[in-house]
């Protein structure tokens, strides 16, 4: 007969070593078990959870707000405190700068310059921020198939309040607006990030300047844009301010370029102006018959051309990277 190994166990160990087991394993299950069903341990989680308030950023993505503190803003924990108490509360505070407030309900946050932007409560977020690489994070049903979507905005979003709020009180428009759809352009969005991660290593800088401008056109235009982006080769030499695409800060002087198209339908007229996202970077003053901002130089120190530096109204845009068509607004010219 073999000798038994040191190693090898008898009869009676392995039946003591499985019934050890089962006990191990039966209470293990327990254990998961009742902390599926009765969730110990969340509070823990959430405590340890640092980042629950985030606000959507311009590139596109949420932001935790301890990223980014603001004297004149709620802090995330201020947040914390007011929406616990009421979840579908308003908080308004008057700081030296003027008032902001929060709508819990809306989600929405306004700050003492009359801006808007969302705001969300989340635990589960990207802790490493990818701006200005992949699509912003309110497109919806995104179809990679596709150049381009036009997606209507319903009126009780909290992006259609910020968009039609921005184009009203920032962009002054004093008439009614009749829709809003936002164009989701993968391509578009990818040339633009692209543009200004250039811009940014180029001139050593943490940000290029931005702006929301308007840009009033012809419906039968409006499928090229948002495909192709505006098109450069379509500026005329005869303009004021350089041979480029033109914005204008405030929306009635855009609604002077838009123009009519009559619903057979319904017998209205209605009009169109395009919400653009534009980088001006550093602006100089513009010129007839200028093809780009540092005419005659082989540097570019200056991204964009204006009517006036002072009180800049118009901007001239002359590489199309810069400019994402954002948003058509559809509207009628009855007075509001
Ligand atoms: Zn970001």
């Amino acid at each position: 007969m073999r000798q038994k190994s040191r190693y090898q166990i008898g009869e009676r160990e392995r039946d003591h070593f499985h019934s050890y087991l089962f006990i191990l394993l039966h209470d293990l299950f327990w254990l998961l078990f009742t902390e599926t069903m009765f969730g110990s341990g969340d509070e823990e989680m959430e405590m340890e959870t640092p980042c629950m308030w985030h606000y959507l950023a311009d590139c596109g993505r949420w932001h935790p707000f301890e990223n980014d503190p603001d004297d004149d803003m709620f802090s995330g924990e201020e947040l914390e405190r007011y929406y616990s108490r009421n979840p579908k509360g308003v908080v308004n505070r008057t700081s030296s700068s003027g008032n902001s407030r929060v709508d819990f309900k809306a989600m929405l946050q306004t700050d003492p310059r009359g801006r808007q932007r969302r705001i969300k409560r989340d635990y589960a977020m990207d802790k490493s921020c990818s701006c200005f690489t992949a699509a912003p994070v309110f497109w919806e049903a995104v179809d990679p198939t596709m150049p381009c979507q036009l997606v209507p905005l319903t009126e009780l979003t909290p992006e259609y309040k910020t968009v039609a709020g921005y184009v009203l009180k920032e962009g002054l428009l004093d008439k009614p607006i009749v829709s809003i759809k936002r164009i989701q352009n993968l391509d578009l969005w990818e040339f633009y990030c692209t543009k200004k991660k250039q811009l940014k290593r180029i001139h050593k800088v943490k940000d290029i300047e931005e702006r929301r401008l308007f840009h009033g056109t012809d419906v039968k235009k409006i499928e090229a844009i948002c495909k192709y982006n505006f098109d450069l080769r379509f500026a005329k030499d005869s303009c004021a301010y350089g041979k480029g695409i033109y914005f204008a800060k405030y929306a009635p002087l855009a609604d002077q370029y838009s123009r009519s198209t009559r619903d057979l339908g319904s017998g209205q007229t209605y009009f169109y102006m395009i919400l653009a996202r534009v980088m001006i970077g550093k602006s100089t003053q513009g010129q007839q018959r200028m093809k780009k901002p540092d005419e005659g130089s082989l540097e570019n120190q200056h991204h964009s051309c204006v009517d006036s530096i002072n009180n800049p109204n118009i901007f001239v845009i002359f590489d199309p990277n810069q400019i994402y068509p954002e948003y058509v607004i559809e509207y009628q010219k009855k007075a509001l």
